[in-house]
Order: C-alpha cells, then sequence, then structure tokens
C-alpha cells in the first residue's frame, strides 16, 4: 500500500513511491533503472562533473550524463533510494547562509521587490517585515533569505533540517522555525528512532564526509551554498548519508581558499558548511551517549 503525502510520488516507471524532500516536484523525473532525472542546471552539472573527479564521489549521487526529456534538458543521477525498502529520509540544508555572495552583490545593484517572499514572511511570522516593507507587500530576496536564515537553526548550528519523512510514513517539511539545539536534537531523535546501530552507521559515514571535504580539491574551492546531506535508511537496518544538491555551489576566485569553518565576512565566501558537520555530529554522539 502506497500512502500519499505532498512529499511523495510515485514513479511508474520505478514503481515505488519516490520521496522528495525539497524543490519544485516539476524538477524530478523518473530515469532509467535506478536513475532519477534532475532539471539540467549549469552551475550544477559543472560541479556534478568536477565532482565526479573528485575525492568526494563515493559521497554523491553518481553523475551519468545528461538526457532529454519532453523537450527539457535534465541530469541523469543515481537514484538513492533504491536500495531501500520503504526508506524514512531527511533533508539537511548545509551552511550558514543560504545565498550565494554573488545573489547579494546583485540584489544590492538591482534590488527587485519580491511579493511571494513578502507573504511566505508574514505568514510564519506577521510581525518579522519592517513598516517600510509592510507598505510595500513586498521584500528583496536576500532579504528573505536571510531571515530564514535567522529563524531556522542555520545562522546559530550552521545547519537547518529541511524535511523529513519518518517509517510511520508521517512526513514534514514543518522546521521552518526549528532553531534551538534542543529541538533541533528532538527532530534528529524522533528520525532515527531507537536503532542504535543506525545511528552509529549515520555518524560513522558523517565522519567519513567530513575528513574527505577537509581535503577535497573540489571543496577548498567552492563556496558551497544551499547543499544538502540526504540521510536514508530503513527497516532492514540499511543506513547511509550523501551530499545532494550543487545548484547553488560556485567556483571562488582563484586567490583565494576557504575552510568552511572560518567566519563570514562578506568577500571571503566562507559558508559554514564543516561548521554545521561538526555540530550534527556532535549532536549525534551526544544522543548515541544517552
Ligand atoms: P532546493 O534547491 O529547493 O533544495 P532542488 O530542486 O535543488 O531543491 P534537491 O535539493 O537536489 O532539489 O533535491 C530535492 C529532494 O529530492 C531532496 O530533498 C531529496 O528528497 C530528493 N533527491 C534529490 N536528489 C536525489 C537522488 N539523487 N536520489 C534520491 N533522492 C534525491
Ligand atoms: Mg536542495
Ligand atoms: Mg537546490
Amino acid at each position: 500500500i502506497i500512502r500519499w503525502s505532498p512529499f511523495v510520488q510515485v514513479f511508474k516507471k520505478n514503481r515505488y513511491p519516490w520521496i522528495q524532500l525539497a524543490g519544485h516536484q516539476g524538477n524530478f523525473q523518473a530515469g532509467d533503472a535506478g536513475s532519477v532525472l534532475k532539471k539540467l542546471d549549469k552551475r550544477e552539472q559543472n560541479c556534478f562533473k568536477k565532482v565526479m573527479e573528485d575525492i568526494l564521489r563515493p559521497y554523491v549521487p553518481e553523475y551519468r550524463g545528461d538526457v532529454e526529456h519532453m523537450g527539457e534538458m535534465y541530469l541523469q543521477l543515481q537514484d538513492l533510494l533504491c536500495e531501500f525498502n520503504s526508506p524514512c529520509v531527511m533533508d539537511i540544508k548545509m551552511g550558514v547562509r543560504t545565498y550565494l555572495e554573488e545573489e547579494l552583490s546583485k540584489a544590492r545593484k538591482n534590488p527587485s521587490l519580491r511579493k511571494d517572499m513578502y507573504q511566505k514572511m508574514i505568514e510564519v511570522d506577521p510581525n518579522a517585515p519592517t513598516e517600510e516593507e509592510h507598505q510595500q507587500k513586498a521584500v528583496t530576496k536576500p532579504r528573505y533569505m536571510q531571515w530564514r536564515d535567522e529563524m531556522s537553526s542555520s545562522v546559530n548550528l550552521a545547519f537547518r533540517i529541511e524535511g523529513v519523512k519518518k517509517s510511520d510514513g508521517a512526513s514534514s517539511k514543518d522546521f521552518k522555525k526549528t532553531k534551538t539545539r534542543n529541538k533541533v536534537k528532538d527532530t534528529l531523535i524522533s528520525f532515527i528512532g531507537d536503532n542504535t546501530d543506525m545511528l552509529t552507521k549515520y555518524i560513522q559515514r558523517l565522519r567519513a564526509i567530513r575528513i574527505t571535504q577537509e581535503s577535497s580539491e573540489f571543496f577548498k574551492r567552492h563556496e558551497v551554498i544551499g547543499s544538502s546531506l540526504l540521510f536514508v535508511h530503513d527497516e532492514s537496518g540499511n543506513a547511509s548519508v550523501w551530499v545532494i544538491d550543487f545548484g547553488k555551489t560556485e567556483s571562488i576566485p582563484s586567490n583565494i581558499t576557504i575552510d568552511h569553518r572560518s567566519e563570514w565576512i562578506e568577500g571571503n565566501h566562507e559558508d559554514g558548511y564543516l561548521t554545521g558537520l561538526d555540530n550534527l555530529v556532535s549532536i549525534l554522539e551526544e544522543i548515541e551517549n544517552e
């Protein structure tokens, strides 16, 4: 029996429910056996090409070239869910901010006002907009994104939970205000349940990802924004994590490198990715030791 929820769609081709916890639904299509198609974006395509040559390769979905589908181009990616049975899935967006430096400076030069973002803002917190923003009934994109980062745990923990689908079928994307360490910890506990072996697998995999990212050439040369760690496990005890979503991963000027832990000062391109991973691992270790 298939449980329907807003984030689960059944790809007829694959014959199993596919879970998408972020992004527009139309961005993904079923691919050939074991693959999923994501709408092609040049920046992301570039990153996948580079990552396939980097030590990070075992930790990202395999990139299998591009395909055309109904007149649109798609990246063909390894479907991370296909080895699992009724998987539980969690998407954690890494980093202290979710906008590129480039977006910030563009918006400053040409501050286009977004009514849709104003609407989303007041739905969560009617008091968030300034008087001027209330009058315009609009906000700029970076202002909206900065506010979202501030509301969630992105600014204080350098990661935030984007979406979860648990084993009981319950799924949620309602973590916009999940900000404190304790609230995040509770969400992680409820995702993992009481399976300590699985928790150990997750922690080991995250440590392996971290040590790889610390020496990855790709990581040294890219501002990694809006990328997620995708957690997947199932009843059989199978559990793993992958690095996904390079839609906002941009190479940085060749005269600088970043360590993903130093404080972000506009211009230095730091993204806080590894600070977030440190915090995430430390919370999971705390759960493991309780
Ligand atoms: P956004 O930028 O809003 O986060 P997006 O359009 O860039 O969205 P992704 O973040 O790459 O899309 O993916 C959205 C969701 O789709 C993920 O949260 C995950 O649930 C699922 N997903 C993405 N890639 C894969 C994959 N290779 N295998 C399995 N599931 C995937
Ligand atoms: Mg994403
Ligand atoms: Mg994206």
